[in-house]
């Protein structure tokens, strides 16, 4: 075993992301002497992805509701103690514009680079060793402490902050080293599996919607209970688009989703009306062709996207005009219930079958996308042997974790990240 080198440390934090990056800074700028170990040949880990390059680094509606894992207590106490404002001050204070977009979703305004050029400042001016192109290939306890080896050589810190993200999207880096130290410290991991990511249908409605691969537009679904208001896309093998990514955090295998593509408009009023007017035009045009009118629903009062169950329709605000179906779309669902007879000719049981499959597409997804291509992981490192407030192993003091390693997954809109920050200030506070 070669011996530690380097200047002594009191931290050593795997995994230089934005967790990592964040709890080095706080844990410096308190006097500790911190290194930053990460096999990467640059800090920022994901960063550099998110938000289309503008980096949704937070929301304004952070609350515990937004986060995902097996307890969903954990998160309060880092919560309450670190929010929005403060990671808006702290870009603020560091030169960085910010903007904010619909469902209280801030970006930076120019590139979310400014967010690493900004840590590597902090990290610089609080004096965090950073040793980059290091991968890290076991950790064993040293004395009251733990050794760290790479291939490089190894590092020894009296305290070790694991902050090495989950498992998805790997070509960015990511692997299971956070999985592997948990499990050797009798910790336990709840397994790994994709979140935010695209549905794939099964064969028979593959074929019915193949020719809408890149059609997107804004639905309502509905998933074990949640339900999301946002756009959805259809790619060659499925469903995709923010209201398809929020659900595939919810959805267990061989459960329903249920898609309303026209949301705030009472479909089967609509239709029931142009029958009775003996409506010349075809079902499709009129679905396709602003439906809403006097039978628009009012569109739910709450702005975040994110609607709770069995949204209350009565009491919001006037409903803006809803917009039409894409025509292709419009074409497929009547072709199918209707066919080729008129609106003023179809039964009730057409008119029923067409709305429902307007207003309430359900169908079991054959599967996701997977890990690869996964915008976070659910599960990881089981928080039940975690402290909530310092994010300390419960049994082993000195070993922590943080950000995306453990078993907590924010919701599509900045939540994530504001996870890495919460947790690295909860940890950085008791260091
Ligand atoms: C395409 C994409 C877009 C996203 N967009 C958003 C968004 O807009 N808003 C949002 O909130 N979230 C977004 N996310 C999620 C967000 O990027 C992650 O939740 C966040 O980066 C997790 O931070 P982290 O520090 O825990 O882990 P990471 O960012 O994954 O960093 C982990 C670090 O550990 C290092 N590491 C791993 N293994 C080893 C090893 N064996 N040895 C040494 N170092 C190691 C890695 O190199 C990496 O630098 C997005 C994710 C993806 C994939």
């Amino acid at each position: 075993m070669s011996t530690p080198r380097g200047n002594p440390s009191d931290i050593l934090i795997l995994g230089a992301g934005p967790a990592g990056l964040m709890c080095a800074y706080l844990a410096a700028a308190r006097g500790r002497r911190v290194r930053l170990i990460d096999k990467a040949a640059r800090i920022g880990g994901k960063l550099p992805l998110t938000g289309g390059g503008k980096c949704n680094f937070t929301n304004r509606n952070v609350a515990p509701e937004h986060f995902i894992g097996s307890n969903p207590n954990f998160v309060r106490s880092a919560l309450a103690r670190f929010g929005p404002d403060d990671i808006i001050a702290l870009f603020e204070a560091g030169g960085i514009a910010c903007e904010q977009r619909e469902h209280g979703r801030l970006f930076c305004m120019h590139s979310g680079r400014q967010i690493i050029t900004l840590f590597d400042r902090l990290c610089r001016e609080h004096r965090v060793q950073i040793s980059l192109n290091q991968t890290v290939q076991s950790v064993h306890r040293n004395g009251g402490g733990f050794e760290v080896h790479t291939q490089q050589g190894s590092f020894a810190a009296p305290v070790l902050v694991v902050a090495t993200g989950g498992v998805s999207y790997p070509q960015a880096g990511a692997t299971d080293l956070g999985y592997r130290i948990a499990r050797q410290f009798g910790l336990s991991v709840i397994e790994p599996r994709p979140g935010l990511v695209p549905l794939v249908l099964a064969p028979a409605d593959r074929a019915i919607f193949k020719d809408l691969a890149g059609v997107s537009l804004p639905v309502e679904v509905a998933c074990a209970g949640r339900v999301f208001r946002d756009d959805l896309l259809f790619t060659h093998r499925g469903l995709s688009g923010p209201a398809i990514l929020q659900a595939s955090c919810y959805l267990n295998p061989g459960q329903a989703i249920t898609v309303n593509f026209l949301p705030g408009v009472d479909v089967p009023a609509v239709l029931q009306r142009h029958k009775q007017q003996g409506a010349r035009s075809g079902a499709a045009r009129l679905l396709a062709e602003r439906p809403g009118g006097a039978v628009a629903l009012p569109a739910h009062p709450r702005s975040t996207g994110i609607l709770p169950v069995n949204p209350k329709r009565a009491g919001g605000p006037p409903a803006a005009p809803a917009p039409g179906l894409p025509m292709r779309l419009a074409r497929i669902l009547v072709d199918k219930h209707l066919f080729e007879t008129p609106l003023s000719q179809a039964t009730r049981s057409q008119l029923e079958a067409l709305a429902s499959a307007v207003g309430a597409w359900s169908f079991v997804p054959a599967g996701t996308e997977g890990l690869r291509v996964a915008e976070t992981t659910l599960g990881g490192v089981d928080t039940g042997g975690i402290s909530s407030g310092t994010m300390e192993a419960r049994h082993l003091p000195g070993l922590y974790f943080i950000g995306e390693v453990l078993d907590v997954a924010g919701q599509l809109g900045g939540y994530s990240l504001h996870w890495a920050w919460a947790g690295a200030n909860a940890a950085a506070n008791a260091l």
